[in-house]
């Protein structure tokens, strides 16, 4: 007699907690990488009136105009109100957090804000800096083809990229690729790009449909480092529309269906 699925799910074997995966970033790779997230979504007006008082003081104060996008920023009690947008507040906190190193717990509480990760202090081989959470272990991919049909990654292939591919011997990969040189030597790669035309592809050209709603790529095994980094972090997938951490309300997909490496089963 077999048991119900309530009796079966009481004896599998509890899943061991999975450790949360952190990146370790010193104060000026922090500073660098909330300048790339400030400047790589749109703003994030919330989060930049919260980090006001963190970055400027308790004095500061940030309120909203007429518009939506108009907001007011006070710094110190007797300060003039200065009229910004939300691009400009987040170029003020930047460049205010350059000028002026903060704490390093301040900029962890910062870190913590901007990521969406926790984030503690700490150091590695004796230099000082931070440990932020990623949440990339609860990341498991749907392979629903998003990224590679919806992001920008045509200035993002690499001198790295390149290498590989010819070490490899995949013209046929290598004619999708504009590289660019710099005295003689490939320094980027411009991604994907049509040798018929001379133009950027419409798509990925590596792209497959398996079945509906599912897709694979041809090159996995090989793909571009931009293609293997992504997303970075739970909140670049968040922002970038990345279903990968919705495993757990989707139905009709196993975990073991939806590898946690992105079109795996795909590869020319
Ligand atoms: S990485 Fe995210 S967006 Fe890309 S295929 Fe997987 S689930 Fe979809």
């Amino acid at each position: 007699m077999t048991g119900s699925k309530h009796q079966r799910e009481k004896i599998l074997p509890e899943q061991p907690a999975r450790q949360p995966e952190k990146i370790f970033l010193t104060p000026a790779e922090a500073l660098a990488a909330i300048g790339i997230d400030f400047a790589q979504y749109a703003p994030q007006i919330e989060l930049f009136c919260n980090l006001v008082p963190l970055v400027f003081g308790n004095q500061a104060l940030v309120t909203s105009g007429a518009t939506r996008d108009e907001l007011w920023l006070r710094i110190g009690a007797r300060g003039s109100p200065e009229r910004l947008d939300g691009r400009q507040l987040g170029e003020r906190l930047v460049a205010r957090l350059q000028e002026a190193p903060l704490p390093l717990e301040r900029l962890a509480a910062i870190c913590y804000q901007v990521f969406r990760g926790r984030t503690v202090t700490g150091e590695t081989d004796g230099t000082p800096g931070l440990w932020v959470e990623t949440g990339m272990e609860d990341f498991v991919c749907q392979r629903c083809g998003r990224c590679c049909s919806t992001l920008d990654f045509k200035n993002g292939g690499t001198a790295a990229d390149w290498e590989r591919f010819e070490a490899l011997g995949r013209k046929d990969i290598l004619d999708w690729i504009a590289p660019i040189r710099h005295d003689g030597r490939v320094v980027a790669c411009r991604l994907w790009v049509d040798p018929l035309t001379g133009r950027f592809a419409d798509g990925c050209p590596w792209l497959v449909k398996d079945a509906p709603g599912r897709f694979g790529c041809r090159i996995h095994e090989i793909r571009p480092e931009i293609c293997r980094q992504y997303p970075g972090s739970r909140k670049h997938a968040e922002m970038t529309g990345c279903i990968g951490f919705c495993h757990r309300q989707r139905k009709g997909i196993s975990q073991q269906e939806a590898t946690s490496d992105p079109r795996k089963v795909f590869h020319g």
